[in-house]
């Protein structure tokens, strides 16, 4: 782990001899503003104009629906699905890019919990996202009320893995706390119960290292638009392991996962390996544009990413101790034990936040009263880090967030 710098000269210097300054120019960021929100959507990449551009006019505009076949179009699920598998630590075939991760969330708990007859618990945790408890939720009354979900704190897990558990569904770094779970440690547990392990991956892949193959994870979801650049809204991935695939039933059996869609057969007969969790015809456009972005992220790799992620992430937190004694962290202490973002409480976190947005320092809240800064190491520079807390030191200083405009919620926070 790198030093602290101690001054504005200091950062800049680090930033100076930084092995990933250079993956900065792959974004276009808006000057002035220190961009601290890639957690939640991640910048655009310089790159993805262009290549949207020829997707529209080329392969679109001229080629028509022949592109399906000469631009590959049909294989971009699988092929994005790979590329963002070398990310999470798992081998080729094992991850397909899909939907929502919250349609993904169903997919994946549905094909679940018929794995395992049963049983009839799924347990989380009620810190969890909460899509991903509501999507469980939908998933059980679809199934009758017959199971239930159980929900409790990372320190209660072990005693909830009874012999009724089918699966369980955690998110690897919590959405607010950035509090991040040992992932094999987790996985070995839950199998050791006979219970399937389901991973999260929003708020980790391209953001931590992730190694869903070595953990022996069964599944996994995650999300295109947050560290992987995919854009508003871009399609999410999920990962079946191999040993899985034959034998898991996709609730959502559209013609895309059948073995054969252009035979047009009557029945549903589900495509071999991960392709069975496909449903529609995909998003090109968007598709395209994540495409991008996972190469932003692959571009650096994840060992260089991480280690200037802990040390950002290490520098806000010794910042704010020091210039923002009215915050209090709400984020581990241990480098090693939270994702890529650290998080403050105030009771004022609502104005404070659109006070610091106003000044071109753009993170965000989520309530009740947390200040959520995401550090994305391939833009973020340590001299945005020092500066982002004398705002907000500036901020709570000067009472500048008492502006009553800055207490109008918004639809989005
Ligand atoms: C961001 C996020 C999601 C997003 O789900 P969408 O279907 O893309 O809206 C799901 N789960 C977690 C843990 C997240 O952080």
């Amino acid at each position: 782990m790198l030093e602290l710098p101690t001054s504005r000269d200091a950062c800049l210097a680090l930033d100076a001899a930084d092995p990933l300054a250079a993956h900065r120019d792959a974004f276009a960021l808006p000057p002035g503003v220190i961009y601290l929100d890639g957690n939640s959507l991640g910048p655009l990449p310089a790159r993805t104009e262009a290549v949207l551009r020829d997707v529209i006019t080329r392969q679109w505009g001229t080629d028509l629906i022949k592109s399906w076949n000469t631009a590959g179009w049909i294989d971009l699920p699988r092929r994005v699905g790979d590329r963002i598998g070398a990310l999470v630590g798992a081998a080729p075939g094992q991850v397909i890019v899909a939907d929502s991760t919250s349609v993904n969330l169903f997919k994946v708990l549905s094909a679940a919990v018929s794995m395992r007859p049963g049983r009839t618990v799924i347990v989380s945790e009620p810190e969890n996202f909460p899509t991903d408890l509501y999507m469980a939720q939908g998933l059980i009354r679809q199934l009758g009320d017959t199971h239930s979900l159980r929900l409790v704190g990372p320190d209660a897990l072990a005693g909830a893995l009874g012999p009724d558990v089918a699966a369980v569904m955690l998110t690897h770094v919590n959405y607010r706390s950035g509090a991040m779970y040992d992932m094999a440690a987790v996985t070995a547990q839950v199998h050791a119960a006979g219970a399937l392990m389901i991973w999260d991956l929003a708020h980790s892949a391209g953001a931590v290292p992730v190694a869903l193959d070595a953990a022996g994870a069964d599944l996994a979801v995650g999300c295109g638009y947050k560290y992987l650049n995919g854009g508003p809204g871009a399609p999410a991935f999920l990962y079946v392991a191999e040993r899985h695939q034959a034998s898991f039933a996709q609730p959502l059996s559209g013609w895309l996962g059948h073995a054969a869609p252009f035979a047009f057969e009557t029945e549903y007969r589900p495509a071999e390996g991960v392709s069975r969790f496909l449903c529609g015809t995909p998003p090109i456009l968007s598709m395209s544009a994540l495409e991008v972005g996972v190469e932003t992220v692959a571009a650096a790799g994840m060992a260089a990413l991480r280690e200037k992620s802990m040390a950002l992430t290490t520098l806000f937190a010794a910042r704010a101790a020091l210039r923002c004694p009215s915050t209090t962290p709400a984020s581990p202490a241990d480098a090693a034990r939270r994702g890529s973002q650290f998080c403050l409480r105030h009771p004022q976190a609502y104005a404070v936040m659109q006070a610091l947005i106003e000044r071109g320092v753009i993170g965000d809240f989520r309530t009740p009263d947390i200040l959520r800064f995401g550090f994305a190491p391939l833009y973020v520079r340590f001299v945005d880090v020092w500066d982002a807390v004398e705002t907000l030191a500036d901020i709570l200083d000067t009472g500048a967030w008492e502006r009553p405009e800055f207490h109008a919620r918004k639809a989005v926070t």
